[in-house]
């Protein structure tokens, strides 16, 4: 396996779908903690490629939230909507290894045979060995094979997946012609050289596929880091969706100290009295990847 780069770089890549929230604020903190402790640099990346679902105004908006916080970024923001012909380029390489094929399938279809996995209904295969006469193709989707995938993540610990089994040929272009996240942050993380991926949990499950399409495609796998999620009494991750409350920009202090001190970090109370620079001073300085609590979810108030 191809290794990391040695010099570090991380980076922040939201969906500008709404904005920032507490939830996205603890994966912001905790990449660029993780990144300036170790004197590394720390990019912004606008996941905007599921085009339906942003919002317009929403990546201005998450910007200036994270400028507001003293989260300055390293070099130029990356979109990836104007990458479409690289991620085509990309995508022939997979089709020359014979490692993708189109499906003609439907949801529906699908959903009437398939097993249900933990991330869904596991493709039944139908389409792998071509298309059957009269389907046209919708969408397409990796050829897996049976191996194990298993990465050691630096909090999260031994982590494996048979991914043939448990997810099936996953999609990576859509129906609608829209490339999906899954494929899109491989090729943006290898092209932005990331030597390290800090992100939330809820992402856990889709890493044993980003690690498969390095090997197929020759990247070098990043380390991970899968920070807990905040999550609502209700056990769902405090987001968009969840209609969570947006950050206070105005003295953005109180809710940096509490997102340091959900990552278990043991923030001062004095550091609500200090300027902007100096909590990230401090926060850098005293930034422990060891007190993180090592899970996957936490509960947490949405004020
Ligand atoms: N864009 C994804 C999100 O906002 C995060 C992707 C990643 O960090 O890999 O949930």
């Amino acid at each position: 396996m191809n290794t990391a780069p040695s010099h570090y770089r991380g980076r922040f890549a939201p969906s500008p779908t709404g904005p920032l929230h507490f939830g996205s604020l603890v994966a912001a903190v905790g990449s660029y903690l993780q990144a300036h402790h170790q004197q590394g640099e720390w990019l912004v990346r606008m996941e905007d490629v599921d085009r339906p679902r942003c919002v317009a105004g929403a990546d201005t908006d998450i910007l200036h939230t994270l400028e507001a916080c003293g989260l300055h970024w390293d070099g130029e923001v990356m979109y990836q909507s104007p990458r479409e012909s690289i991620y085509n380029e990309v995508l022939t390489q997979l089709q020359a290894l014979n490692a993708c094929y189109p499906c003609g399938c439907s949801r529906s279809e699908i959903a009437a045979i398939a097993v249900q996995g933990s991330e869904g209904p596991i493709y039944p295969g139908t389409c792998r060995e071509g298309l059957a006469a009269g389907k046209i193709a919708r969408s397409i989707r990796v050829r897996l094979d049976d191996t194990c995938i298993r990465f050691h993540d630096l909090l999260q610990g031994e982590i494996s997946q048979y991914l043939f089994r448990e997810i099936g040929d996953f999609v990576i272009k859509r129906g609608d012609g829209l490339f999906a996240y899954q494929f899109a942050v491989v090729v943006d993380d290898a092209e932005q050289g990331i030597s390290e991926i800090v992100r939330g949990s809820d992402l856990l499950g889709s890493t044993s596929r980003h690690i498969w399409l390095q090997q197929k495609l020759g990247y070098p796998t990043p380390r991970y880091l899968h920070l807990p999620v905040a999550v609502n009494n209700a056990g769902d991750k405090l987001s968009k969706q969840t209609h969570a409350s947006a950050i206070e920009v105005a003295d953005p202090r109180p809710v940096l100290i509490k997102a340091l001190n959900f990552l278990g970090q043991q923030a001062p109370d004095e550091l609500r009295d200090c300027q902007l620079d100096e909590l990230w001073q401090w926060a850098i300085e005293n930034w422990r990847v060891e007190n993180i609590p090592a899970k996957q979810q936490i509960p947490t108030a949405d004020e």
